[in-house]
């Protein structure tokens, strides 16, 4: 029913590969928009620079909205040092050892600026020194100049944001896609995929699917709450990526899920607890369509859904999980049965979810 070929592939490759770290998504947006133009009814922005996607189905309502974020985690330049090297923050959590070494692209005024992140080489370092970790305070940004007036003449100021420069590749199986800002331009694919494949298949549904890419989530969640007023849905799906445990030292109760073995139903995340009768009805949608499923939790993390199932009195909502390895990196891994999985199994919730059973969820 769906499957993902080159044009998919072009597209996901063109979503990890923009640039748009919190506050900075306008490229990710315009390449969904791009994408979605002649194929959604209608497409909407709110004022923080969400894009919501409309598809009308059989019936107007219930109002789903199914959405991804398309910020990725990066940085903001915070000083030019007198000797032309750059500090920055952090927008969004990195884990200070991924940081050394790596290259990362800074937008300026004038055009992108690439850099590497160092810190004080170890052959100067005292023996205690070296056996300590470098924190993220201690690192610097150098864009291979020699002064502040070189790094100024490149166009770089204080508050341009930053991130990690990383090449989309495939794997030689064709099986593993690599690439940077995953968390979530992978629930941004899944979303419009949904969209394009009922309009594309003519699938039809008794509701009207809005698809989003929401903005800012790495520092709170912040666009979904835009969102939600824009959309005002009466039920809602998360589209993310889920913490893949299948990595050497990680014990199964600290994140279940791995890669290949199905989307994720998360049955708990930091930030919400999902509507139980919802939950249930995705489970056993899975089983009915025979599409395969991990039941997950993310102790640590929350989502979108942390706001958007709090919107006025309260909204159903779930998180929908791909499981993806390494996040908040220079490369995260992802597996395609399982992106493809994903798209499938809110295709099928979708087509289930008219106002009766929405309004289930809800009655006590
Ligand atoms: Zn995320």
């Amino acid at each position: 029913m769906y499957q993902i070929s080159e044009k998919e592939e072009k597209f996901l490759k063109s979503l990890a590969e923009a640039f748009g770290p919190p506050g900075f998504e306008i490229d990710p947006i315009k390449i969904v928009k791009e994408y979605l133009r002649d194929i959604a009814d209608e497409l909407k922005h709110d004022n923080l620079g969400s894009l919501a996607a409309f598809k009308k189905g059989g019936s107007e309502k219930p109002t789903i909205l199914v959405a991804g974020h398309s910020d990725e985690v990066g940085f903001m330049v915070t000083e030019v040092t007198k000797d032309g090297y750059i500090r920055f923050h952090p927008l969004g959590g990195w884990f200070d050892q991924v940081l050394l070494a790596q290259r990362v692209v800074i937008k300026t005024k004038k055009g992108f600026v690439q850099g590497v992140i160092a810190s004080k080489p170890p052959h100067i370092l005292k023996p205690e020194e070296r056996g300590k970790v470098v924190t993220i305070d201690q690192m610097f940004i150098d864009v291979g100049a020699t002064s502040k007036k070189e790094v100024e003449e490149l166009g770089v100021k204080i508050g341009d944001p930053i991130v990690p420069w990383s090449p989309f590749n495939i794997s030689p199986t064709g099986k593993t896609f690599f690439g940077k800002a995953f968390d979530d331009r992978i629930g941004v694919f899944v979303a419009a995929e949904v969209l394009k494949t009922l309009k594309t298949k003519n699938i039809e549904h008794p509701n009207t699917l809005v698809s989003a890419a929401t903005v800012q989530e790495e520092v709170g969640l912040r666009g979904a709450s835009t969102i939600a007023w824009l959309v005002k849905p009466d039920v809602a799906i998360i589209t993310e990526v889920d913490i893949a445990g299948d990595v050497p030292g990680i014990p199964p109760h600290k994140a279940p899920s791995k890669l290949g073995k199905g989307p994720t139903i998360v049955s708990y995340d930091s930030s919400m607890i999902p509507n139980q009768r919802f939950r249930e009805f995705v489970i056993q949608v899975a089983e009915e369509a025979k599409i395969p499923y991990q039941l997950s939790i993310v102790p640590r993390g929350g989502t979108d859904g942390g706001r958007i199932h709090l919107f006025m009195e309260g909204r159903p909502c779930i998180v929908i999980g791909v499981p993806t390895r390494h996040i908040h990196s220079h490369v995260s891994i992802v597996h395609k049965d399982d992106l493809e999985n994903a798209v499938k199994l809110i295709i099928e919730v979708i087509k289930r979810l008219d106002q009766e059973t929405v309004k289930s969820f809800t009655s006590f």
